[in-house]
């Protein structure tokens, strides 16, 4: 898929098709073809396919944006992973694939390895910027955030006029994200997360769609000047929620923290029980910190993300 063969000045409903390992996969793709040469955008959503936030905000800000006030094109995917979504689960029910670690993937693979090589190589390789839209999930909950590698001016200035009322500098990035692709092409990028928990919450889709045209004025492909946004948070450290503390038991968990409530090490997270009421396990903070996700459906299972506690930048 190449943008540039599209006129100019026009909005187009595509499709990246493919069939892998015998499965028939169809992502949606949304082009804005902007009136005039500039910078692309390329936005991803539905990653993982219980996050509805960045879905919605990229169906809504495409349907509303004019292709003739911009300059440079917006290149979307709503839904990157169909079989997940459709299942209303984190991973893919064709082979229980990850995809935000498995690219930057394989077309002779599984589904979800071939659904990361052709987002990698029809959609990423024409990016000058790329957003991921992330959020908690259906059993998770996760602050507002948005997210950059430390080090990185060029997100570092992006994720500072996104607007999001949690920033998070990240000092490791997890191999196999979309993420990760766009940095081995040298293609500055930012993610979301958000509260997630099943439903799309008003102040987040607000977050996600104002920092998306945000982005856009920034890129120059939109006109203004995106104004200076202050954060409330700005945390700093590992934020893959695959190291996040777990269990190897299955039971009801009850958090004793909130949300980014600051913790010292040692300090009691909560308590996972059994169906008298029995303490089976307590969690507490690893290290000195802030709450960065906790596991908001009490029921467990072996291997859940139950909390995970990172530390906060030094201003
Ligand atoms: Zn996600």
């Amino acid at each position: 898929m190449n943008p540039s063969a599209y006129t100019r000045n026009a909005r187009y409903n595509l499709a990246l098709s493919f069939t892998a390992q015998g499965h028939d996969i169809e992502l949606p793709v949304i082009l804005l073809r902007g009136a005039n040469p500039g910078r692309t955008l390329v936005v991803t959503a539905g990653v993982h396919g219980d996050e509805y936030e960045g879905v919605r905000a990229i169906l809504e800000l495409t349907a509303e944006l004019d292709p003739a006030a911009m300059s440079g094109d917006l290149l979307c995917i709503p839904v990157c992973n169909p079989p997940a979504f459709w299942n209303v689960s984190r991973s893919s029910p064709l082979d229980d694939g990850n995809l935000a670690r498995v690219f930057p993937g394989n077309p002779e693979g599984s589904p979800t390895e071939a659904i990361a090589w052709h987002i990698d190589q029809h959609i990423l390789a024409h990016a000058d910027f790329y957003i991921d839209l992330h959020s908690a999930g259906v059993r998770c909950l996760m602050p507002t955030m948005v997210g950059y590698e430390s080090g990185d001016a060029r997100a570092e200035a992006a994720a500072g006029i996104f607007g999001a009322p949690v920033i998070w500098a990240h000092d490791t990035i997890a191999r196999g994200r979309t993420v990760s692709a766009a940095r081995a092409r040298g293609i500055p990028w930012l993610y979301t997360e958000a509260r997630g928990a099943g439903r799309i919450h008003p102040d987040d889709l607000a977050v996600y769609r104002n920092g998306v045209h945000r982005l856009l004025q920034h890129l120059s492909i939109l006109p203004g000047a995106p104004p200076q946004s202050i954060p409330e948070h700005y945390l700093y450290g590992d934020g893959n929620i695959d190291d996040s503390i777990t269990t190897s038991r299955k039971g009801f968990l009850i958090p004793e923290v909130d949300l980014l409530d600051t913790v010292t090490k040692g300090q009691t997270l909560g308590t996972l029980r059994g169906l008298h009421g029995e303490i089976l396990e307590t969690f507490t903070a690893p290290r000195n910190g802030v709450v960065a996700l906790i596991h908001i459906c009490p029921l467990i299972n072996s291997g859940d993300p139950l909390f995970l506690v990172t530390g906060i930048r030094e201003q």
